[in-house]
């Protein structure tokens, strides 16, 4: 009875369509079979699978390279078997490797549904309710019949999945943006790449979508793929346009091309709802009456003078600015927000020729990748080490204090882009289209950092973390020379602190580069860290080490360098209140998905305080 759980079900690349990923072709009914000791694989039918997760596994360890399912039979579907074959399949046991399904979790849904439900099942806010909230004395709940009024600020992930949930609860949603809607961005960062113009507020960090839009696009995340929170973002997007396939990938990617037309969506879907979204503004202060806030000042982002300022008045904040909005940051500190500096991680980004990276990963089957058309996947990496002096095998001076180098955000198939949002300053990353056709494969390593280093560098308080960040984008500036032009060194003039000038490989960063000793950039415990972990990523993934493979200087903003302490069930913050620090910015996320989850979770806090919703979440 009922729905039985298949997992780890390998499929040899020969028996494999490749890129469809929904597809229970004849392969994966023969591994099905197998698993099920069932004699006669096409007699199993097609319908009674589902395919739940599909993974390419190319680790080194296995003789041959393989795809990895994950499927969902309903037993159901199998009744037009024979009596036979039935009496066969009646006899399945729970065992390894084939597990009873567990009911369908409620956020497997996309979210409008699940608010839907939730309305229906609480009839939305009665007017006994309301009439409750008029007379409960509690001057900043919804202190009126009317609906509170909600401004989101910042159109990145959380944002918008905070209007979104706020929306179809029925919230007066304003969401406000400093950047450009996708159509109008898009210019923008073509002219920047183009024609050098980097518009302080409509850039690769700044605009709708947020900094995820003109980003690789992968939809990966820790919190963990089969829980609710993170399935109800990924049937979210496939509700806006995104590809089902998100929903199977164990590697699920958009690429920019799709996230385009996908946000655009998701703007028509809020304004549906009656979401006023006001591009081009920017929040520049905080009005506060009686330690709460009572609304926002704003004013015209594109207008550089700042003549037109305007004070819209709110029942609550939603802060969802990205951790780029440093003059945000600012401002909340001169109302005495609490802000606390946190541990991140800064480095460089490395781009080898992406064939070089196939052939590291796949030896023979490199040949399958085909520029993101062939069968098997653009190969990627993740390494991760950790640093120490207690190793006593490393050439390298390593301090005492711990630290970890990883690669972080790779970007198969990709470029480096520039996201400075200050001309004087050089901070890069990287974004790929939906094929990750390009030559190139880039990756940040990076190394983490604490308090204790910033106070080295004589930064402190709370925004010590912006000021280590800063002093390394204005290095990074002034060694490329200007321009936006990008200082780098080859791996292998890296590791033997050299710089050639000569044989330079080609970079896929379009503002150029310019060759130097990135040794100069960074205090010797970080240099020395990325060398010896370079070093030993090369063990782990042969001829990484490589004067094809180039250092770009410099990746700072890898997550937020700052915390805004909230309220664990609330989402509010501790120091003021009215006020609802969510997603990166506020240093809880990291990524495109998680910065989703978090908006997603504060707009339903948002709702509860404004009796809007009376589940559990
Ligand atoms: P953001 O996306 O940063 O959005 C904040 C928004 O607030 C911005 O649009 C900004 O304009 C606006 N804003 C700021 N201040 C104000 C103000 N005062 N008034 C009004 N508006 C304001 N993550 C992944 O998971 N996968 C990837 O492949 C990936 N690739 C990336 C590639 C690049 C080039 C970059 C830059 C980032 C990438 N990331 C990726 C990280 C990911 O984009 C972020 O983690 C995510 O966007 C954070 O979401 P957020 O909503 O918290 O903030």
């Amino acid at each position: 009875e009922g729905i039985w759980r298949l997992s780890n079900l390998a499929v040899s690349v020969q028996n494999d369509p490749g890129k469809d990923f929904l597809q229970v072709h004849n392969g994966l009914l023969q591994e099905i079979a197998k698993v099920l000791k069932f004699p006669v694989a096409s007699m199993l039918p097609e319908e009674a699978f589902s395919v739940v997760r599909k993974s390419f596994d190319a680790r080194k360890k296995l003789k041959e390279a393989k795809f990895v399912y994950t499927v969902d039979m309903d037993v159901s579907k199998l009744l037009s078997l024979e009596p036979r074959t039935w009496d066969f399949i009646s006899r399945l046991e729970p065992k390894v490797g084939l597990i009873e399904h567990m009911p369908r979790e409620r956020f497997a849904r996309d979210l409008m549904s699940i608010v839907h439900d939730f309305k229906d099942s609480n009839g939305g806010i009665s007017s006994r309710e309301q009439e409750r909230n008029i007379h409960s004395g509690e001057s900043h709940k919804c202190s009126t019949a009317r609906k509170p009024k909600i401004a989101v600020v910042g159109g990145g992930p959380s944002g918008l999945f905070a209007s979104l949930v706020l929306a179809e609860f029925g919230a007066d949603v304003t969401l406000i943006e400093r950047g450009q809607a996708v159509e109008r961005r898009g210019r923008d960062i073509g002219a920047l790449v183009v024609r050098r113009i980097l518009e302080s507020e409509s850039n690769f960090c700044f605009g709708e979508g947020g900094a995820g839009t003109w980003s690789d696009g992968k939809l990966v995340t820790r919190i963990g793929r089969n829980s609710g929170c993170v399935l109800a973002i990924m049937n979210t997007l496939v509700h806006f346009g995104a590809p089902k396939d998100i929903l199977v990938d164990g590697k699920p990617h958009l690429g920019t091309d799709r996230l385009v037309p996908l946000l655009r969506n998701f703007r028509q879907h809020l304004q549906s709802l009656g979401v006023d979204i006001k591009f081009g503004t920017r929040v520049d202060d905080l009005i506060i009456e009686d330690g709460h806030i009572v609304g926002v000042q704003v004013s015209d982002s594109t207008n550089k003078l700042q003549l037109d300022c305007k004070k819209l008045g709110f029942d609550a904040v939603i802060l969802a600015v990205g951790h780029s909005a440093r003059d945000t940051y600012q401002m909340l500190l001169s109302h005495n927000v609490d802000l606390v500096p946190k541990d991140f991680a800064v480095g460089l980004r490395v781009e080898h020729p992406q064939e070089l990276i196939n052939s590291i990963q796949y030896s023979g089957l490199a040949n399958e990748v085909c520029s993101g058309r062939g069968k098997v996947p653009v190969a990627d990496y993740k390494v991760v080490q950790y640093v120490s002096d207690k190793d006593e095998d490393s050439p390298f001076k390593l301090e005492s204090t711990s630290r970890s180098c990883y690669s972080f955000c790779m970007c198969p198939g990709g470029q480096v882009v520039l996201t400075s949002t200050n001309p004087s300053e050089v901070c890069i990353n990287g974004m790929s289209f939906s094929r990750r056709a390009s030559r190139w494969a880039n990756a940040a390593l990076v190394v983490t950092v604490s308090t204790k280093d910033f106070d080295a560098l004589n930064f402190h308080g709370p925004l010590a973390g912006v000021e280590f960040q800063r002093e390394f984008e204005r290095k990074a500036a002034i060694m490329g020379g200007g321009n936006f032009v990008v200082p780098v060194q080859t791996v292998t003039d890296f590791m033997e602190n050299k710089v050639s000038v000569t044989s330079m490989p080609p970079s896929s960063y379009r503002l150029g580069v310019k060759a130097a000793s990135l040794h100069e950039l960074f205090p010797v415990y970080m240099t020395d860290a990325l060398c010896y972990s370079i070093s030993m990523f090369d063990k782990e993934l042969p001829g990484f080490i490589s004067k094809e493979a180039l250092l770009h200087g410099v990746e700072t903003r890898t997550s937020s360098p700052i915390q805004i302490p909230r309220d664990g069930d609330t989402c509010e913050s501790i120091s003021l209140r009215g006020l609802y620090p969510v997603g990166e910015g506020a240093g809880y996320a990291g990524g495109i998905v998680s910065a989703a989850v978090d908006g997603m979770y504060s707009g339903f806090s948002v709702a509860k305080k404004f009796d809007l919703f009376h589940g559990d979440i």
